[in-house]
């Protein structure tokens, strides 16, 4: 299981720094193919900046990026697109002011033929039959006509998950996709997250976490920029360093 073949997503050793801050400080993790794995930590820990760094938002200070084995450290996130990665943000990315359905469609235009990708949005096919199943897949259909911005939060998180997922990533980083969320809305998306997990790649910054133990089959710790544990979720758990600088603090 644990051989170079199966892992998808490797950060080597990377740091970074804003002024006199370390914010991520020699963190090195290896994601395996599909399921979840899921990065927790308090606030400030360096989770952001670590997804920022993964997603070619940020270039490390140090340390290297590898997807698939292939160096990605100096692509752009957009250059890391073509590798399979596709990420959601902390702050929503949605067209408010334009339909449920539109949205997806602008978002799988990507998966038309060079040639088609400026027609307009009712003349692709392709990016058609996407949008409706992502409308399926996502229990949208019901809302397909609605604005976005007319949404609930949690349908908006939704929605953003399927237009993340539009182009069909192999890896997909999620960060905090239930803040702010009811308790129903963040058990529908942990659902959700699980059956992503079943064919893609999930990397998942969350903030809960029983949701976390109960949806991962790893968990990378962090705090005050450094990795601080790893493993299956009730060896985490256990770690007397994670309860300490973690679970003590959250959970009192
Ligand atoms: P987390 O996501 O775990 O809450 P962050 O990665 O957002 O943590 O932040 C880690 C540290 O880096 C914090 O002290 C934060 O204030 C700082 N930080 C994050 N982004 C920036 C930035 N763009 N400029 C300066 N400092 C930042
Ligand atoms: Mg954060």
């Amino acid at each position: 299981m644990n051989n170079a073949h199966s892992i998808i997503l490797e950060a080597k050793g990377l740091s970074k720094r804003f002024g006199g801050l370390i914010a991520v400080d020699e963190v090195s993790i290896a994601v395996q193919k599909l399921g979840v794995t899921s990065i927790i930590g308090p606030n400030g820990a360096g989770k952001s900046t670590l997804f920022n760094l993964l997603s070619g938002t940020f270039l490390p200070d140090n340390g290297a990026v590898h997807i698939d084995g292939v160096d990605v450290t100096r692509l752009s996130p957009e250059g890391r697109l073509f590798s399979g990665m596709a990420r959601s943000f902390q702050i929503t990315n949605l067209f408010f002011d334009l339909t449920v359905m539109d949205n997806l469609r602008i978002a799988s235009q990507v998966l038309e033929p060079r040639s088609h990708l400026y027609l307009p949005l009712e003349k692709s096919e392709i990016a058609l039959k996407r949008a409706n199943e992502l409308l399926e897949e996502f229990g949208l259909e019901d809302s397909r006509g609605q604005l976005a911005g007319a949404l609930s939060h949690g349908q908006q998180r939704r929605l953003e998950i399927a237009v993340t997922l539009a182009t069909r990533p192999k890896l997909l980083l999620l960060d905090e996709p239930t803040q702010g969320m009811s308790q129903v809305d963040t058990h529908e998306t942990a659902d959700l997250i699980k059956r992503v997990g079943l064919n893609t790649t999930v990397l998942l910054i969350e903030h809960d976490v029983d949701l976390v133990m109960d949806l991962s089959k790893t968990v990378f710790v962090m705090a005050q920029g450094r990795k601080l544990a790893e493993g299956a979720p009730g060896e985490v758990r256990k770690n007397p360093l994670v309860q300490a600088a973690y679970f003590g603090e959250e959970l009192a």
